[in-house]
């Protein structure tokens, strides 16, 4: 098994969260494909695996993994919700054609952090990057 997946695994044992077969298959679909998908593509990749599990059990699996910090709910615009394993923080990178989403690993920004404190008197808790534009597949 995957290191990440085991780590993972160990850790939700500790926080007594039992480990069901499709809650695993999630978190190791998300470790293992760096997709950023919806829980509707999870569902879609999952679904010859286990042909009795709903997209709202993918959704509720999804919403508690990222309730306990291993996973990262990205909302872009309107559409529905990425999902990202949070193992190391980085930024991404939005297609505007085909809505792909590429990681950008890049020291974090932590001086916005500082000066967005000193302009507005905030205690800044975190903020986000996002570049847009077009993937190479779409700029041809
Ligand atoms: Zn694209
Ligand atoms: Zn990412």
């Amino acid at each position: 098994m995957n290191y990440l997946v085991e780590q993972t695994i160990e850790r939700l044992k500790e926080a007594r969260v039992r480990i069901t077969p499709q809650r695993q298959a999630i978190l190791e679909y998300l470790i293992l494909h760096d997709l950023h998908p919806t829980a509707d593509e999870v569902y879609q990749e999952l679904a010859t695996q286990f042909p009795n599990m709903s997209v709202a059990t993918v959704y509720n699996n999804l919403r508690l993994l990222t309730k306990m910090g291993f996973v990262k709910e990205m909302k872009f615009g309107d559409s529905s919700s990425r999902f990202d394993f949070a193992s190391t923080e980085h930024y991404h990178a939005i297609c505007s054609n085909c809505g792909k989403v590429e990681d950008i690993y890049y020291p974090g920004l932590d001086a916005v952090e500082d000066v967005a404190a000193d302009l507005t008197g905030f205690k800044v808790e975190s903020h986000r990057l996002e570049v847009y534009g077009l993937c190479p597949e779409c700029q041809v």
